[in-house]
């Protein structure tokens, strides 16, 4: 019905009922540079049902009605249970019906890491926080593998497709989740720190069981089954496995404290416990939990770079799905030349970050292959510490673009602001940005990188100057190593090099050689938009759209 007092016009419809994936092009063409051969009928279907207008409507609700603790039964008794709104659990169980936490571990399909990293992006455009206790769950084989025994049992359920929310003990569950616990009051990167304490307390089928007191200030997803945490042994510190639910059926004396109180991530829950004589398994060595449970935090940083290229291309749709229907001073947004440097602008941004992402995720289906190991352990700390800092500033961007209907909360176009408000955190959770240049450096001591480096940017050699100029200069750096001082510079063109070289194999030549103008050879501001006038602007933007 018309409104009593104005026609309502030149107001954008939402992009509602898109596949997710057809609409992506960059997306598409990362996979076949990937895996050629990769089966993408899996991600035709989820990205039906992730661009779905019922699944969006699940994403506003579970972040409009956030979870809630419940510490204890009306009766008095510790429940330490967190409830969701029922949307939250349809979000959860399309997660892992799609195959995103734990399937690529127990499937027979090809590239299946790849294919997950896909689909977790094209989820993260729908909704990204109920991601996290997907992500962990994804992440933790590797490091649970080194208890062969609690690995069996486990497995089965974590890689079920079965959302199963009841909190029961493993064996009666048909699917399972996992968290993980490391920082604590007194230091989160610096676990060292930890003061959590478990003594030996026998052993069983497990393997060694110990007793843990002690905190944890950020638990996500306490509603998980088990966790991988931190604790001192008399070894020093170890990793452990610790149920919520021991195997006879009784309640491990986990209490959850309080929910925080987030700037984003809301439909995620992410609390303190405390552990009072909680049972726990060794898992791997003891004292040497640190680089027992990073071998879970590898994955989960992986996710971090995947999850802000998913929010990168759900801005930029976003962005111009609105540019394209409104008009400001005679034109439509998109036609005023300005907004179109803009657009571009972010749509190689955009694209640059889904290459590396994508890139990084293949390395995990090839690691018996020397160079995708030095790539894995190379461009983990390169594709978190620079996608991530870049997304912030992408997404404040990106919800200019939509004018003040950008900065509103509400439904459709709203979800802008939910994408800026989620942004920061992937920068900073699984090791902040200084933490991934300096774990940069650390790769670079361990293999012999900077071959490796100068053998993926080989195929790109001799098309660009800029490119040309960077990858000469680059091995040398890496190899003599860059100082603290000097790391996050290193980690920022190791990033730019790697996609500038991935551009040039699976990018049209005008999003590829505005990339290497702007970013490698000077041709930039200091703000989106300020590409050179000689930039192929509407081919960039038509290799964009999403449609
Ligand atoms: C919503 C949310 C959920 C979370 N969920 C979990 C979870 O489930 N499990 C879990 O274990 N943790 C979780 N975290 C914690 C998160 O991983 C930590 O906050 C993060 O690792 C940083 O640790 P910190 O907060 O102790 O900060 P600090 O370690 O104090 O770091 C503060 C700053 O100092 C910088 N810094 C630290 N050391 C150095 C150095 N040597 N040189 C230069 N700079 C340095 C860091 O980069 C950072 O910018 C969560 C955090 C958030 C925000």
């Amino acid at each position: 019905m018309a409104a009593a007092t104005h026609e309502v016009f030149n107001q954008p419809a939402p992009l509602v009922d898109a596949n997710l994936f057809a609409i992506n092009r960059p997306m598409q063409a990362a996979l076949k540079f990937n895996a050629p051969a990769l089966d993408t009928a899996p991600l035709q279907k989820l990205g039906q049902v992730a661009g779905s207008g019922e699944m969006q409507a699940h994403a506003r609700l579970a972040n409009v009605h956030t979870p809630q603790l419940k510490t204890h039964s009306r009766f008095g008794h510790r429940i330490d249970q967190v409830e969701f709104h029922s949307s939250y659990h349809a979000l959860m169980t399309e997660a892992v019906g799609a195959g995103l936490h734990g399937a690529p571990w127990g499937e027979g399909a090809a590239s299946p890491h790849l294919l997950r990293a896909a689909g977790f992006m094209l989820f993260t455009e729908l909704e990204p926080s109920v991601l996290c206790p997907i992500s962990m769950s994804y992440a933790v084989a590797p490091a649970l593998r080194d208890n062969p025994a609690i690995y069996k049992d486990w497995s089965p359920g974590l890689t079920s497709r079965a959302y199963d929310l009841a909190l029961k003990v493993w064996r009666d569950k048909a699917g399972l989740t996992m968290g993980m616990g490391m920082t604590e009051k007194q230091g989160g990167s610096d676990v060292r720190a930890n003061t959590t304490r478990a003594e030996p307390a026998g052993s069983d089928g497990w393997g060694q069981r110990f007793t843990v007191t002690g905190h944890k200030w950020f638990f996500s997803a306490p509603m998980c089954d088990a966790f991988l945490i931190l604790a001192q042994t008399k070894t020093g510190l170890s990793c452990l496995f610790l149920p919520r639910v021991l195997p006879d059926g009784s309640m491990n004396q986990l209490f959850i404290q309080r929910l925080k109180d987030k700037l984003g991530n809301k439909a995620n829950a992410s609390s303190e416990v405390e552990f009072v004589g909680a049972t726990a398994w060794l898992v791997g060595e003891e004292g040497r939990g640190v680089p027992q449970i990073l071998a879970m935090g590898t994955m989960t940083r992986l996710d971090c770079a995947l999850g802000t290229s998913g929010l990168m291309r759900q801005a930029l749709s976003i962005a111009l799905n609105h540019t394209t229907q409104r008009k400001a001073f005679g034109k439509t947004l998109i036609d005023q030349p300005l907004m179109k440097n803009v657009l571009a602008d972010l749509a190689l941004e955009s694209e640059a970050a889904t290459a590396l992402a994508l890139r990084l995720a293949r390395s995990f289906d090839h690691l018996d292959d020397p160079h995708e190991q030095v790539m894995s352990r190379l461009l983990t700390p390169v594709a978190k510490f620079w996608i991530c800092k870049r997304g912030s500033h992408f997404a404040q961007e990106a919800m200019e673009c939509l004018g003040g209907n950008g900065y509103v909360e509400e439904g459709g176009e709203g979800i802008m602001a939910r994408i800026y408000r989620e942004m920061p955190l992937n920068s900073i959770w699984e090791g902040a940005g200084n933490i991934m240049a300096l774990d940069l450096l650390r790769a670079l001591r361990k293999a012999d990188t900077a071959a490796a480096l100068a053998q993926e940017l080989a195929p790109a050699r001799g098309m660009h100057r800029a490119l040309d100029h960077l990858a000469d200069r680059l091995p040398a750096r890496v190899e003599e190593m860059a100082t603290e001082m000097e790391a996050r510079r290193l980690a920022q063109d190791v990033a730019l090099a790697v996609q500038a070289a991935l551009l040039a194999q699976t990018a049209p030549p005008e999003v590829f050689g505005a990339f290497c103008d702007s970013r490698l050879d000077g041709q930039w501001g200091h703000s989106f938009g300020s590409l050179g006038s000689g930039t192929g602007f509407d081919a960039i933007i038509e290799r964009a759209m999403p449609r």
